[in-house]
């Protein structure tokens, strides 16, 4: 097997190696031999997934019943598309809409826009394609990273909450909002505006999420049709499924 300019094998357990090659570093080759070995890799691509990030959707669905019986969803950071795949699976009728900043390959039946979702107009053009109010806004979307932690974990934090406070005016009250959260601190803010919003917020971390990596999910059911900094109710319910992020 030969990837890139190194020549490659596997091990005796089946593993694919990937020798070091002078124009990859150690930290790629490392990605590289880890996204090869990948068992959900391999079943993506198997079951036509654009990506291995469906199965997360799938996992978080399997325990919290996310796609029963919805009819507009709303995919913050959509590309490549693995995530609408999955709706569209579970909802062919369901009128989707997802957004990135990058392009994304057409998927029949989805509405997709290539743009940025901290642009004045993208929330007036989601509204205007979902057609009415959401039952579920996802957001698996990350911020580019600049390889400071501190810094990486702020800005994907802010891009979540802008996540959030655009889902409190797509969704429909009882709405559901799934996000990517990153652990590490600095996201008190983003939990109690969750817990001031919606009936039940859990943090979990479903399998395909790799056992390395400081992503978590947020899974923030019954949405109270209240705007962000409404005073919270005393009967909030906030439990974890697992305990919370560090
Ligand atoms: N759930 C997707 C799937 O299953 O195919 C994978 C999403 S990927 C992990 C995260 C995405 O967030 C990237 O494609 C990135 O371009 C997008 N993203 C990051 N910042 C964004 C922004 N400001 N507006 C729109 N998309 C953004």
């Amino acid at each position: 097997m030969t990837i890139g300019e190194g020549p490659s094998g596997r091990s005796r357990g089946g593993k694919v190696r990937v020798k070091t090659a002078r124009k990859r570093s150690t930290s790629s080759t490392r990605w590289l031999e880890r996204h090869l070995n990948d068992p959900y890799v391999a079943a993506a691509r198997a079951a036509g997934y654009r990506s291995r990030s469906a199965f997360k959707l799938k996992e978080l669905d399997t325990q919290f019943n996310l796609l029963a019986g919805i009819d507009r969803v709303v995919d913050l950071g959509a590309a490549p598309g693995g995530w609408c795949q999955v709706v569209l699976e579970h909802r062919p009728r369901a009128r989707i809409v997802g957004i990135d900043l990058l392009p994304i390959e057409p998927i029949p039946g989805v509405v997709l826009f290539e743009k940025d979702i901290l642009d004045d107009d993208s929330e007036a053009m989601i509204k205007a394609a979902l057609g009415g109010l959401a039952d579920l806004v996802m957001s698996d979307m990350a911020a580019n990273t600049v390889g400071h932690k501190q810094t990486d974990h702020l800005r994907t934090m802010g891009l979540i909450e802008a996540g959030l406070d655009m889902a409190t005016r797509l969704l429909r009250p009882g709405g559901d909002f799934v996000a990517k959260v990153l652990a590490g601190g600095g996201d008190s803010t983003l939990t109690s505006a969750l817990k001031k919003a919606f009936a039940t917020v859990k943090h979990v971390k479903p399998p395909a999420s790799r056992k390395g990596s400081s992503e978590w999910y947020v899974v923030a059911q019954g949405f109270k049709g209240l705007a962000l900094g409404s005073p919270a109710p005393s009967s909030l319910a906030d439990e974890h499924a697992e305990p919370p992020p560090a």
